[in-house]
C-alpha cells in the first residue's frame, strides 16, 4: 500500500510499505478515505518532536471503511464507515474508565520512553513518536486500529466525510479547549491561534455561550476567516501590542478566559522571541512559550488559561507569579477525543456546526509532501489540507 512516511527533519514521501495486518484480537483494518494534515504534524516535520524514526508512518486524522476486524470486535464489520480518534485506548483501564482515553494505562508500549521526560506516560497515539507508542498513522491507504471495539465510531450516510473528518481530533480538541473555560453567559473569551484547532475553538467558545471571543494571529487570511466563518472579532499581533490592545477591548480587565491554540513553535517579535529560538535551538528549552506567557498575562484575575497548543518538554520563563498571585487556573490535555465524537457528532447532524469550513486544499495521498510543504510555509492561505487515499 501508499503511505505517507517520515524520511526526516522536512521531509515526507509517499512511498510503498506493506500492507498492515491484524495483530491481536481487538484490531481492525481501516481502507481510509479521507486523511488530514494536522498542526501537530507539522511539530514532527520540523523536527521538535523527539522519538521520531526514517520511514514513520503519519497521521492520526483519518476515517474510511472497516475492511477487517480481529476475533474479538464484535461492533464493527467489514463494510462499516467510521472515524477513529487520534488517542489509542483500552476502555478497561483506570484512566479509561474516568473517560481519559489519552492517557490510556494500556496503550503505549514504550510507557519507558514517556516516563523518562513526563514523569507518567500518556496513552499511545497514532502516527505520533515512538513516545507515544510509534503506532503506524492514517496517512496512507490502510490503518491497524488497535482496541478497535472501543475507539472507532460509525457515521451516518447523510454525513458526507469532510464534515464528520474533524471529530477524529480538532474539532473535540478546539470544543474541549473552550469547555475547559468554564465559559459562564457575558463571558469574553481570546483565542490565540488562528489554524484550524483555533478557528474550531473559537466556534465551540460561541456554541458554549460566550459573548465574545477576540482571536489572535498575524496571518490575514487566517484573520480573515476567524470573523468571517467563525464570528470572532480579531487582533494581530504584528500590528499591535496584544496585552495592551485586550485592556482595551475588556474594560482594563482582561479576558475571562484564554485559550492557546499556539503550542511549541509560537513565533513573535519580541525580544523574548529571539531568546526562546535560541533556547530551542541550542536544545536549552523544547518548546517556545511565547502564546502561552502572552496568555497568562493577558488572563483576568480569576481567569483560566486553557491550553490545547501542543507542547513536548521543558519551556522557559514561565510567569508562575502571575499564576499564583492572580489566582488563575490553568487547564490542559491532550483531547480525550471519545469522549466527544457522539455529542459532537450530534451538533454536526443538529446543523450547530459544520467544520469542514477550515479545508482549504484538497489533494490526493500521493501529494501529501506538497501539503506538508503548503502547510508548513502557509502557502495559497493553506488553512487545512485534507488528502484522498
Ligand atoms: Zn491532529
Ligand atoms: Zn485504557
Amino acid at each position: 500500500m501508499l503511505a505517507n512516511c517520515w524520511m526526516g527533519k522536512k521531509d515526507v514521501r509517499v512511498q510503498n510499505v506493506p500492507d498492515p495486518q491484524i495483530l491481536n484480537d481487538r484490531d481492525a483494518i481501516i481502507r481510509v478515505t479521507k486523511t488530514a494534515i494536522c498542526g501537530s504534524d507539522l511539530h514532527l516535520y520540523n523536527g521538535f518532536v523527539p522519538g521520531m524514526q526514517r520511514g514513520d508512518i503519519l497521521g492520526h486524522e483519518f476515517m474510511g471503511e472497516v475492511v477487517d476486524v480481529g476475533k474479538g470486535v464484535k461492533n464493527l464489520r467489514a463494510g462499516d464507515r467510521v472515524v477513529v480518534p487520534f488517542p489509542i485506548a483500552c476502555g478497561a483501564c483506570n484512566a479509561c474508565k474516568h473517560e481519559l482515553y489519552s492517557a490510556c494505562e494500556n496503550s503505549n508500549p514504550n510507557a519507558w520512553m514517556a516516563e523518562k521526560l513526563w514523569g507518567h506516560s500518556s496513552g499511545g497515539f497514532f502516527g505520533y513518536s515512538h513516545l507515544v507508542g510509534g503506532f503506524a498513522g492514517g496517512q496512507a491507504q490502510y490503518v491497524r486500529v488497535p482496541f478497535a471495539d472501543v475507539g472507532p465510531m460509525k457515521v451516518p450516510d447523510s454525513l458526507s466525510d469532510e464534515q464528520v473528518l474533524f471529530l477524529t481530533d480538532i474539532f473535540p480538541t478546539g470544543y474541549m479547549g473552550a469547555e475547559m473555560c468554564g465559559i459562564r453567559p457575558g463571558d469574553v473569551v481570546a483565542v490565540w491561534g488562528c489554524g484550524p484547532v483555533g478557528q474550531l475553538a473559537i466556534v465551540s467558545a460561541y456554541l458554549l455561550g460566550a459573548e465574545r471571543v477576540i482571536a489572535i494571529d498575524r496571518f490575514e487570511y487566517r484573520l480573515r476567516m476567524a470573523p468571517d466563518k467563525a464570528g470572532a472579532e480579531t487582533i494581530n499581533y504584528e500590528e499591535v501590542s496584544v496585552l495592551e490592545t485586550l485592556k482595551e477591548m475588556t474594560a482594563g480587565r482582561g479576558p475571562d478566559a484564554c485559550i492557546d491554540a499556539v503550542g511549541m513553535e509560537a513565533h513573535g517579535h519580541l525580544p523574548m522571541y529571539a531568546y526562546d529560538r535560541a533556547k530551542q535551538a541550542m536544545k536549552l528549552e523544547t518548546d517556545r512559550p511565547i502564546a502561552l506567557r502572552e496568555a497568562i498575562l493577558a488572563c483576568r484575575n480569576g481567569g483560566t488559561v486553557s491550553v490545547v497548543g501542543v507542547y513536548g518538554g521543558f519551556i522557559d520563563k514561565f510567569p508562575m507569579g502571575a499564576v499564583v498571585n492572580r489566582s488563575l487556573t490553568i487547564r490542559s490535555g491532550q483531547t480525550p477525543a471519545h469522549r466527544y465524537l457522539r455529542p459532537l457528532l450530534e451538533r454536526i447532524e443538529r446543523g450547530e456546526v459544520d467544520p469542514s469550513f477550515i479545508i482549504t486544499h484538497r489533494m490526493p495521498l500521493e501529494s501529501a509532501a506538497e501539503g506538508f510543504s503548503l502547510f508548513v510555509d502557509k502557502e495559497d492561505d493553506c488553512m487545512k489540507v485534507v488528502l484522498e487515499a
